[in-house]
């Protein structure tokens, strides 16, 4: 098949944006079942296999997506996947002046729900266990999407989840994520750092780094304001950032520079000083406000020194 020879060159995060593209056209009746289903088995038989034989090094991303396709290449399950992604579409574009593009990404993602919305676009994010959904409950969440107060909504989707009649798939996902490292919490009090990510990622590499684990550290300080880590592929975020007032470009800055270790690939030997060559620098200043994050980090670090 042509179209696989192509896929079979991407990364991981690129085939699961494919397959994203594909289930909304076959959302929208463009593209047959079948053909995708037959694209989902090969994928399935190629990860399984990589899975089994080097379970050790394969990342969350890859375990997470071997779990995605196993789950998918259930003919009953896709079925389910693509209706609930043209049940949520219908309802989308139902809406009164609605002429935005609509992009709809059903994953098991790091969240329950997420969504951005521009003059141009509808960005929306559902965990796959949501598929089940009734009717009923999906017309709640749209009609709650855009009220400016989130709570209702929050309330509405986390019911949703834990849904005992939704628990079978939810429990299969759990176990996609590997649960002993509890690497991956990218939830804090007021900031999401997958969703910084998926900017980052966006602005600053085309949208194609893999996602590492992204977590908070477990308490603040004022010394260190990022992490990452190589053979865990995690990036800790330093717990004192996330309060309200921190500016989120400031966030969005320590994890660029993060991300940047894991692209740049620089193994960390005695402290960070080989990490952080004229290369290295180079591209941590083209991020944005680069500047302004660095005078806001340097606040920080001035007021432990005068404490003490
Ligand atoms: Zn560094």
């Amino acid at each position: 098949m042509k179209s696989e020879s192509t896929f079979q060159n991407l990364s991981v995060s690129r085939r699961i944006e494919s397959l994203q593209a594909r289930f909304s056209n076959a959302a929208a009746g463009e593209q047959s079942h079948a053909e995708l289903g037959a694209l989902i088995a090969e994928e399935k038989r190629i990860w399984q296999e990589r899975l089994q034989s080097h379970n050790q090094r394969i990342t969350p991303i890859q375990r997470k997506y071997c779990f995605w396709l196993t789950f998918l290449a259930n003919e009953r399950n896709l079925a389910l996947h693509i209706k609930f992604i043209s049940r949520l579409h219908q309802r989308l574009s139902a809406l009164k002046n609605q002429q935005r593009i609509i992009e709809i990404k059903v994953f098991p993602h790091n969240t329950i729900f997420s969504y951005s919305a521009s003059k141009k676009q509808i960005n929306l994010k559902v965990h796959e266990a949501l598929i089940g959904m009734s009717d009923q409950a999906l017309d709640q969440f749209v009609a709650l999407l855009f009220k400016p107060n989130k709570a209702e909504l929050s309330r509405l989707m986390r019911a949703q989840y834990f849904d005992p009649k939704l628990e079978a798939v939810r429990s299969y996902f759990e176990q996609a994520t590997v649960p002993q490292t509890g690497l991956n919490q990218p939830e804090g009090k007021w900031f999401n750092l997958e969703e910084i990510f998926d900017e980052v990622n966006r602005n600053y590499f085309a949208g194609k780094l893999e996602k590492p684990a992204l977590h908070w550290s477990a308490r603040p300080n004022k010394v260190r304001m990022g992490t990452y880590h190589f053979k865990q592929d995690s990036v800790m975020i330093n717990r004192a950032l996330d309060e309200t007032k921190t500016p989120r470009f400031v966030i969005s800055y320590i994890l660029y520079h993060e991300l940047l270790h894991k692209k740049l690939g620089v193994q960390m030997k005695n402290g960070r000083s080989r990490a952080h060559n004229a290369k290295f620098r180079k591209l941590e200043k083209q991020f944005g406000k680069w500047q302004e994050a660095e005078a806001y980090i340097a606040g920080l670090k001035v007021k432990k020194l005068k404490k003490r």
